[in-house]
């Protein structure tokens, strides 16, 4: 039977709300693991301060950066992604996306414990074999040691393949002999432990080497200085003829440049996750301030300039919140789905390895977590941006923070592959899914559009609840197929040369599935019973802001896209269909958004 769990298959059909996991189904058990991490951040970084926190500095204070760094891999914060076998934590996948929201809190140390249970450990816990794991994974998920992903090179960011570190087997045929260097190395400063990407003799591919700091050979740089994340380490390594013995190569030869992608798949989602905390986390602080800062002699939570900053975070911050916890639950089920197929086969032979089942299940999801890298991190950013102008001229003063978390938050837009390379990675995915391995049925997309399309010639039913909405979700679905068949069937193969339409092209699809999300959580949340009223009332209209606002991104980009391609009658008839699908959404965006600004302040934040 084919499998319902596929990535990018939520634009070819309509998504069942049973389907779809909401942030409002986490266990107590998962809510456990959220306020642990969070109270441990609240009580041992931001209980430091404000004016500490933001002096600190990777070199200058490493040894208070380890003091914490020891405390957190004493309540086991290092080894949440590590399976239980070894000492860790074995978060199932959703788990370890709300582990890294409950991060937020923590400011730059966030970086340092998210890059130990995410890409320094991931590796090891995807690739490595059975004697691997048992001698490398029971001290990262300790804490004992610390480890580090290194990809980048000067010459080598987002062409990561392109890199000169290189490796040689020695005559006696026992070790790598590793010369090269890397650059922007998080927690590379205490690592003892790092993934290295490297070819080998005149391999075209990279290939993944773990690498002990014991080894002998390598030597770490200064800590850079940068415009935040301060107390995170950040280094250059250098490999100067480092002694590898040949068991340590990770994975297979020549598939290293695979397995860097597959893992910053999870790392993409995670920036995501950890900028809904961000997110949550100024929400609370912008409305404390809000309602203490007294202008013309009242707060200024009650001028319609600062409901309307608070009414679009709080709008950003439900919707991707659905994404990312609606993917992560997704990622599990299908890693539940191969293991249980492995069994089946296992018989004859070709089953799915429990590496595999890890492996294959985030690769499942790649266009997703792509989105959520490009809309999570610019949500968090615009927080940042918002925090500071309602905090005023505090918000550019040192003493508050919030200018610590404008700097902060900028990383999530340049890491883990650049908006731009993830917006082109986003449309890739897509035509690889569809057009090379076919695993997105695109004969599907023939009953979709066509039905989308009748329905705008007549009015929008708009009967039940969310009803209007969704229909509009599903044409901006239909609007993405048809702009990209379109410009696809017209530039063929030049496509891809034309990356201002490629970004376009993959800001209505990430449009189309956040705000999809959104109201898939709502609907659900609707058929609960015993719902809170009022909750649901004011989710209902963060997902209705979140639409109105998509509605205007889709407009722009798919203007901008047929306008830079199509002519004559195919360009009338484009921008035909496109204004009766894309017609006005009928709410008033004022009122909305001060009503869910007035819920945040009435319950001090976003608290839910
Ligand atoms: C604080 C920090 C921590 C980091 N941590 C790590 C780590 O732990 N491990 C690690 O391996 N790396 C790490 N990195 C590196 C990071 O992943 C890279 O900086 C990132 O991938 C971008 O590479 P680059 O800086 O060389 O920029 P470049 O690749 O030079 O890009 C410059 C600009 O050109 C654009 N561009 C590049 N190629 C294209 C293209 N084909 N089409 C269109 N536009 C393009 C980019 O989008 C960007 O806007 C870190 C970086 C920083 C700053």
């Amino acid at each position: 039977m084919a499998s319902k769990l596929t990535g990018g298959s939520f634009l070819l059909k309509n998504t069942n709300i049973a389907d779809v996991f909401i942030p409002e189904e986490f266990t107590e058990e998962q809510k456990m693991v959220y306020n642990t991490v969070k109270d441990f951040m609240l009580k041992e970084v931001h209980g430091l301060g404000i004016a500490k926190v933001a002096g600190l500095d990777a070199e200058k204070d490493k040894d208070l950066v380890m003091e914490i760094f020891k405390k957190a891999s004493a309540l086991g914060l290092c080894g949440v992604s590590v399976d239980e076998k070894y000492g860790g934590g074995g978060l199932d996948f959703n788990t370890a996306l709300l582990f890294t929201e409950g991060l937020a809190g923590g400011f730059s140390f966030a970086t340092t414990i998210g890059c130990q249970t995410s890409i320094g450990s991931l590796p090891i816990t995807w690739y490595g074999t059975e004697e691997q794991k048992q001698k490398y994974l029971p001290g990262i998920a300790s804490g004992e040691k610390g480890c580090s992903y290194c990809l980048t090179e000067p010459s080598a960011g987002s062409d990561a393949n392109s890199g000169k570190t290189h490796a040689v087997l020695n005559a006696e045929g026992t070790h790598y002999i590793m010369n090269g260097q890397k650059m922007w190395i998080t927690n590379g400063g205490f690592a003892e432990v790092f993934t290295v990407f490297a070819k080998i003799d005149k391999d075209e591919k990279l290939s993944a080497f773990i690498v002990e700091k014991d080894f002998g050979g390598i030597s770490i740089g200064k800590e850079e200085k940068k415009m935040g994340i301060k107390a995170s380490s950040t280094v250059q390594v250098f490999f100067n003829n480092v002694k590898i013995p040949k068991e340590n190569l990770l994975g297979e030869r020549g598939k290293g440049f695979n397995m860097a992608l597959n893992i910053l798949n999870s790392g993409r989602i995670k920036i995501a996750a950890g900028g809904v905390g961000g997110m949550k986390f100024g929400m609370d602080k912008t409305v404390e301030y809000c309602k203490t800062r007294i202008q013309f002699n009242k707060p200024i939570a009650e001028f319609g300039a600062m409901k309307q900053k608070l009414g679009i975070i709080a709008a950003n911050l439900f919707a991707i919140e659905a994404g990312v916890y609606r993917v992560g639950a997704d990622v599990d089920k299908k890693h539940d789905e191969l293991l249980k197929n492995a069994r089946l086969t296992d018989a004859v032979g070709q089953g799915t390895s429990p590496n595999e089942a890890k492996i294959n299940s985030m690769r499942e999801y790649a266009i997703e977590c792509a989105i959520l890298k490009v809309l999570g991190s610019e949500a968090m950013c615009n927080t940042g941006d918002e925090a500071i102008q309602i905090f005023g001229g505090m918000g550019y003063s040192m003493e508050t923070g919030v200018e610590m978390a404008y700097r902060d938050a900028r990383i999530t837009k340049i890491y883990e592959g650049t908006n731009e390379i993830n917006r082109m990675l986003t449309l890739a995915e897509f035509y690889k899914r569809s057009f090379v391995t076919k695993e997105l049925k695109m004969g599907d997309a023939k009953s979709f559009i066509p039905s989308t399309i009748l329905k705008n010639f007549n009015p929008f039913s708009g009967g039940g609840f969310l009803e209007t909405e969704f229909e509009f979700v599903n044409n901006l679905k239909a609007i993405f197929l048809i702009i990209t068949g379109a410009a696809g069937a017209k530039l063929k193969e030049k496509l891809v040369d034309e990356q201002e339409i490629v970004m376009n092209l993959a800001d209505i699809l990430s449009m189309a599935f956040v705000t999809e999300s959104a109201f898939l959580r709502v609907k659900k949340l609707s058929e609960k019973p015993g719902m809170n009223k009022a909750e649901l009332e004011v989710k209902t209209k963060m997902a209705q802001l979140y639409l109105y606002d998509a509605l205007d991104v889709v407009r722009k980009s798919a203007n901008n896209a047929i306008d830079s391609y199509a002519k004559g009658a195919e360009k009338a008839s484009l921008k035909y269909l496109m204004r009766r699908m894309l017609r006005s959404y009928n709410i008033n965006p004022k009122d909305v958004r001060r009503q869910v600004a007035d819920y945040m302040l009435e319950k001090n934040g976003y608290n839910f």
